[in-house]
């Protein structure tokens, strides 16, 4: 009899980390399914176990910028299983706000072409028209980085010991279409970010102090830095360099960075284009990728694709 995975997701209680937890439990996983939020949270479990019979889903809560949740977590897991097999660190948010009478005109629903519209330019990764609706207030972006980067590393640190006794460890860690080196207009840092052999992770965090100086001071633009979604790209890129230095450092753990794709859920007012049933697909698959896989790679929902 083949032995039962134990995986952790974070940001579970909706969107493609909620669907992550029902497809791996339908594929007989245990799931930790945590939340920052415990009412949300236990829902989400509810309903699981509600609307399809699954009864191998638990609640944990836990936020990933508070480290004694995420200690109390290493600890539950611990004492509960003795190990970890699967680490989904899909919690995220963006680092803009979208204008408020943009998003009351994409909430309201009623005016369908625009929603089209934006669909069409968000699709398009048109910045220039999100820049035009959003905005990027310093705070959000400090937060989207402690939120996307630095929460996904508490996490890896925190889990490695357990998921090193795990026949099979694997980590996924959701990035973006954004995740992608290109997406950084200045070649140094580029070429710093995307060197294996020589990026660490106290350059790649030092370089995110500086993202958030120029961000701070006015001057991303200049400084080589997108200056459009640029916190969100930023985190997303260094979640992409993270997974490779984990890869390298950790051989027997099969880490890998995903873009889920464009998926409908609140982070882009419901505009996306696939369910999360599809945008689910790719992290599930790289859950569960057999022994023996590449790791530190980077994929395009289930494809593989160049960092
Ligand atoms: P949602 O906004 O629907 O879900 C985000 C989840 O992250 C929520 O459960 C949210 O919890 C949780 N979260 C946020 N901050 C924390 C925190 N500090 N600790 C724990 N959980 C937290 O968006 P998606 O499902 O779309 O996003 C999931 C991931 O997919 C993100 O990493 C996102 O960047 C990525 N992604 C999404 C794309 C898309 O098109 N939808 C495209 C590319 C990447 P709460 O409900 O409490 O806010």
């Amino acid at each position: 009899e083949a032995y039962k995975r134990i995986a952790l997701v974070t940001g579970g209680n909706k969107g493609i980390g909620l669907e992550i937890c029902r497809q791996l439990a339908l594929n007989g996983t245990n799931v930790i399914l945590t939340a920052r939020d415990e009412k949300r949270g236990k829902e989400a479990v509810e309903k699981l176990t509600k609307d399809y019979g699954l009864t191998n889903v638990i609640f944990y809560q836990l936020d990933v910028t508070d480290l004694s949740s995420i200690e109390s977590s290493v600890g539950f897991v611990k004492s509960q299983y003795g190990k970890l097999d699967i680490l989904v660190n899909n919690a995220g948010i963006v680092g803009h706000e979208f204008s408020k009478p943009i998003a009351e005109k994409i909430n309201n629903g009623g005016d369908s072409s625009y929603i089209l519209e934006v669909q069409a330019k968000l699709q398009a990764a048109d910045l220039k028209f999100l820049a035009a609706m959003t905005i990027e207030p310093y705070e959000k972006a400090k937060e989207c980085i402690d939120i996307n980067y630095y929460g996904t590393k508490a996490m890896c640190e925190a889990f490695i010991p357990l998921l090193q006794l795990s026949e099979s460890p694997r980590i996924v860690n959701v990035s973006s279409y954004f995740g992608k080196l290109e997406f950084i207009p200045g070649e140094n840092i580029r070429n710093e970010i995307g060197n294996i052999s020589t990026i660490t992770e106290v350059r790649l965090e030092e370089l995110l102090g500086t993202f958030l100086e120029d961000f701070k001071a006015g001057r991303l633009k200049e400084s080589g830095w997108p200056d459009m979604s640029s916190a969100y790209t930023v985190s997303k890129v260094a979640v992409c360099a993270y997974t490779r230095i984990l890869a390298k450092k950790y051989p027997k753990i099969i880490a890998s960075s995903v873009n889920p794709g464009y998926v409908k859920t609140d982070i882009n007012l419901n505009t996306g284009v696939i369910s999360t049933e599809e945008g689910a697909k790719g992290p599930v698959m790289l859950a569960l990728l057999p022994d023996g896989s590449s790791s530190g790679q980077f994929y395009d929902e289930t494809e593989l694709c160049s960092f």
